[in-house]
């Protein structure tokens, strides 16, 4: 996935995940990052139809405890990535306030620690009363609010800004590139997941993100990824397909 002359630019030693270390890329843009919460960093939706709820019992929640760890060691892997890449890291959801930590704690809480360092927001607290009824407009204006002033802080310090988020509605990825109209100058990078994962989809599609980090941080031009899970009858797996302007890359999905 990496082109031959981005990897020449491999210069900077830093550790990621511990004990390994990674070679990162220069990249003198500023990283802000924003992510979702419901089906990009927890499996909410299929939780939801398997009828867990934050006041499942452990017998309810035993058969989904190893796939649930599967995930949480990804979302730990990703979330400690985007915490060292970045100046800053959001978690904008349309969910109430309150949701992210509790629902964390009660499906992944080996990720709770790292959510000290991030900022969690809930577009719907912050705006449902302006606009009822109306989530598109939730997160749009909570992306506004809470990146604009970053760019432009870092504007002032002559410092160029990447915006890179992750959500698996259209809603966040047209939010974050409508921001190049009122940021100009602004690199946009966005990955789109595949709506409705099962805990195991999500994990692959954040493996193959992670997998892909270093292309992902180094472009200095926008990045647009889709990611989409398609089910071949053939078989009982699943293909993630992730398409990229003149390249495509297919991972498999269990
Ligand atoms: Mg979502």
């Amino acid at each position: 996935m990496q082109e031959a002359s981005e990897k020449e630019d491999f210069s900077l030693h830093n550790k990621i995940e511990g004990s390994q270390t990674q070679i990162i890329p220069l990249n003198d843009n500023v990283h802000i990052t924003v992510l979702d919460w419901d089906d990009t960093l927890l499996a909410s939706t299929y939780l939801d139809l398997k009828g867990l709820t934050l006041s499942s019992t452990a017998e309810e929640m035993k058969p989904f405890l190893g796939e649930l760890d599967l995930l949480q060691t990804q979302v730990i892997a990703i979330l400690s990535w985007a915490l060292k890449i970045s100046l800053k890291v959001f978690v904008i959801t349309n969910a109430e306030n309150g949701w992210v930590q509790k629902s964390c704690d009660k499906f992944m809480l080996r990720v709770l620690p790292l959510l000290k360092n991030i900022s969690v927001v809930s577009a719907r607290s912050l705006y449902e009363s302006r606009y009822e009824d109306d989530p598109i407009s939730w997160k749009f204006y909570a992306f506004k609010s809470e990146l604009i002033p970053c760019v432009k802080m870092q504007r002032a310090l002559k410092k160029k800004c990447c915006l890179f988020q992750m959500g698996d509605a259209d809603i966040e990825r047209n939010a974050i590139f409508s921001l190049k109209k009122e940021c100009p100058g602004v690199i946009i990078k966005s990955i789109k997941f595949a709506t409705k994962p099962t805990i195991l989809q999500l994990e692959r599609q954040l493996q193959l993100v992670f997998n892909h980090r270093d292309y992902v941080y180094s472009r200095k031009e926008d990045v647009d990824l889709m990611l989409t899970i398609t089910n071949h009858s053939a078989s009982t797996q699943n293909n993630i397909s992730e398409h990229i302007p003149n390249k495509e890359i297919t991972a498999s999905a269990s």
